[in-house]
């Protein structure tokens, strides 16, 4: 019998067949009554809590699951909706809380913005004149339920007042000590809720404490927790920290709680070396997250158990809780319908049901001998083994590639002053030329054909020539549009990872491993498990076909290395700048290959760039060097004339400019609807000297801006840009945009460029 106690921090809300989205949008659309859909809700989520339940876990989470998303929960719980939606007091309405996620006829929706480095987007709570009142004991809800259904003694989950702080808008930083004052008495109120109803540990989120965060905070956070402990001395608080390490180790286990939760996966090593350091609070427990909670691999047993060993040290073991790194919610909810994957691949997988069968063997085995090889470590070993040991991990090629590549092959040829003189040379463009970002609209016809071709009722043949209808028309609609550089529009293409993945050796793709992103919307990010193998032109056909039909540029159209492997779960036994550095090279491929088919521009996208950046400021630069390079590789092999672009989007640029402009693309396009004032004031101290689109429309609305409207966002923009280098385009891609008002709203893109055109005076033309 093991001493050890095995936890979970959260599980995927989704479901193993995405039944939670589907129950969502079958209620937005009108059709399931509101009672129906709760009842269906409820139902998922106690099949999510017997699940655990039958799987052993010991302390199961209870009040992580979600109607949308657990930060609005949160808010709502809180009773802090803004003025714009309708609520006056008392419980938030199903409608009010939708209306917060997604807008309604009368109130656009909140924002929305990643959760810490992950791909979950949470709803940001706007604090502005916030009067929190505890208007339904969530957490306490969720207990009841679970102990009253199916007999769990749950661990209700929340969000720190720290965290939960920080992660809001809607007020200054120097008025966080007063909020923090107006929030303390309903998060009292809570916690001894709780406590009166018999919970016995409360999971409190606090990942906040993973960042720097500034010195004077500290002070915040200890009176927080000093507070909550008096409020609910009997309540076992866990605070629980993830995805790094916690920042201020020593400050973090001193606090006055019971448990501590540390992420010994990612920041693993540098928690380790502060236990090993300073050790670990005699009078509390170490929730030790293990197992990986935002990647898909099985983890290597073994090397666990030896942690636990070591752990083991410094804490004794009733003190010692075996869960997950973070919350399941980042991972796909299971394997059992992986049958196509490779075997070796898919013996080497865990997503959330098999990870919680890791966590309860480490609990079964990590008090036995270790020399004793137990059947199911063996097992484990050697399917790490064999996948490491594959054909597939690594290819002689590319590795040999990589290791001749030399600081030149990260440099073009000339400065951009040269190529930019080669260039305009070349393509005779016009003064702010015009163009769009990639792609045109997927009508319902697009994506019927594809589907019709993958399930073999269109063949490869009739596909193609659908595609280039397709391609045809919208080549024919851009020059009647008098657009100056066009693109082929991208009719092939679902996904812009997905596509390249495909196409790449060493990736594949799941039948199930959808993922919550935000609200309903899932991805199915695919694996890269392998070498990147560059095996035959990806984007050749399309793009020649396309530039065969007009005089005028057409752009080919790529998917940079730093958003490929953003938008993927990568391999973890290289490290993830190898895996850029070789996706980078697979794009160079592809490149020269475009270049010498007569492409002259070519795009190569990054908008998940700046998503990657580490929590950690430490851990910045390096993270942003690689990333500079790994485009550079697959950009910097072409001649001086030919004109690389490449484009960002929904994101802060202001802290990455310096590496934008290190990427050394001759042109970029950057999106601007949300960061537009921001931009052009930054522009204002940082001059960029390259070529540089900003967006001068959203593309997120069928409305179709007027001329007036984006000539102002062009006369604002040179204000601080050098008229020469500025580009007219939309802010990113048009796919998901109708005809109509696409062709309207480029025609009048076209004539604002045009006006603006007659209003600049440039001496040199
Ligand atoms: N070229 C892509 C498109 O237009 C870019 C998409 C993106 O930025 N996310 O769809
Ligand atoms: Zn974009």
């Amino acid at each position: 019998m093991s001493q050890w106690i095995s936890s979970n921090l959260g599980y995927p809300r989704i479901g193993a067949n995405r039944e939670w989205k589907k129950a969502l949008e079958a209620f937005w659309a009108g059709k399931v009554s509101e009672q129906d859909f709760l009842t269906e809700l409820k139902g998922i989520r106690l099949r999510h809590l017997r699940l655990q339940q039958e799987k052993g876990i010991d302390l199961i989470p209870v009040g992580d699951f979600s109607l949308y998303d657990h930060v609005l929960d949160t808010s709502t719980m809180f009773g802090i909706v803004p003025d714009r939606y309708d609520y006056e007091s008392g419980p938030v309405s199903l409608s009010t809380y939708y209306a917060m996620a997604r807008g309604n006829d009368q109130a656009a929706a909140s924002e929305m913005t990643k959760w810490f480095n992950t791909n979950y987007h949470y709803i940001v709570p706007e604090l502005a004149g916030a009067n929190p009142v505890l208007t339904v004991n969530r957490p306490l809800v969720a207990y009841l339920e679970a102990k009253q259904e199916l007999g769990i003694e749950g661990k209700p989950v929340i969000i720190g007042l720290y965290t939960f702080l920080k992660l809001s808008k809607g007020y200054s930083p120097s008025e966080l000590p007063s909020l923090v004052e107006r929030f303390l008495p309903v998060y009292r109120e809570l916690l001894s809720e709780l406590q009166q109803a018999g919970v016995k540990w409360v999971q409190v989120d606090e990942p906040v404490l993973v960042t720097d965060i500034p010195a004077e905070d500290w002070k915040l956070v200890e009176a927080i927790y000093e507070d909550l402990h008096q409020a609910a001395p009997e309540l076992k608080i866990l605070l629980q920290t993830y995805f790094e390490a916690a920042e201020e180790y020593e400050k973090v286990t001193k606090l006055p709680v019971q448990g501590i939760g540390l992420d010994l996966v990612h920041g693993g090593e540098a928690n380790l070396a502060q236990i090993r350091k300073y050790g670990f609070p005699q009078d509390k427990v170490l929730a030790a997250g293990l197992i990986d909670g935002r990647n898909i691999w099985r983890s290597d047993l073994l090397g666990r158990i030896h942690v636990i060993k070591e752990l083991t040290a410094f804490v004794s073991p009733d003190r010692l809780i075996i869960q997950p790194s973070s919350s399941l919610l980042h991972t796909p909810v299971s394997l059992a319908k992986e049958d196509a994957l490779l075997p070796v691949l898919r013996n080497s997988l865990a997503f959330a049901d098999e990870k919680l069968d890791e966590i309860k063997l480490l609990v079964e085995l990590a008090g036995e001998d270790i020399n004793v090889i137990h059947q199911q470590l063996a097992e484990n070993t050697k399917a790490l083994s064999e996948l490491n040991t594959s054909v597939f991990r690594s290819n002689f090629t590319v590795r040999e590639a990589l290791e001749n590549v030399n600081d030149s092959s990260f440099k073009r040829k000339s400065d951009f002053s040269a190529r930019h003189a080669a260039q305009q040379q070349k393509f005779q463009l016009p003064l702010l030329p015009t163009t769009t970002i990639g792609s045109f609209p997927q009508t319902a016809e697009v994506r019927k054909a594809r589907r019709q071709w993958r399930n073999g009722q269109l063949t490869d043949q009739q596909y193609e020539t659908f595609v280039d209808e397709q391609t045809k028309e919208w080549i024919d609609i851009q020059e009647e549009l008098g657009l100056d550089v066009l693109v082929h529009g991208e009719f092939e293409r679902t996904d812009m990872v997905e596509f390249f993945g495909e196409k790449l050796g060493g990736f594949a793709f799941t039948q199930g491993g959808w993922v919550q992103s935000y609200g309903s919307r899932c991805v199915k990010p695919p694996i890269i498990f392998g070498d990147v193998v560059y095996q035959e032109p990806m984007t050749l056909r399309e793009t020649v076909y396309a530039q065969s039909l007009t005089s005028k540029p057409v752009k080919g159209m790529l998917t940079g290395p730093v958003t490929i492997l953003n938008w993927s779960f990568v391999r973890t036994d290289i490290p993830r700048s190898e895996v850029a550095y070789q996706i980078g090279l697979a794009l160079r491929k592809e490149v020269e290959a475009l270049e010498s088919a007569g492409i002259e521009m070519i795009q190569v996208d990054e908008p998940a760039l700046r998503e990657g950046l580490p929590l950690k400021s430490a851990d910045h630069e390096s993270y942003l060097t690689d990333s500079v390079k790994a485009f550079k590789l697959s950009t910097s092999s072409v001649k001086d004339t030919t004109q690389i672009h490449t484009h960002m989007c929904y994101c802060e640029f202001h802290d990455v400019i310096e590496s934008i402009e290190a990427m050394d693309a001759d042109v970029i396009s950057l999106e601007t609807s949300r960061s537009h004032g921001e931009l052009i004031e930054n522009f204002k101290t940082q001059t960029y000297d390259k070529g540089i689109g900003l967006g001068v429309y959203d593309i997120h609305s069928p409305r179709v801006p007027s001329v007036n409207e984006m000539k102002e966002v062009v006369v604002s923009a040179l204000e601080v840009l050098d008229p020469e280098l500025f580009w007219i385009n939309p802010d990113c891609g048009l796919k998901t945009r109708g005809k109509e008002e696409t062709v309207a709203a480029l025609r009048n893109m076209v004539a604002a460029a045009g006006e603006a055109r007659n209003s600049i005076k440039v001496p040199s033309l």
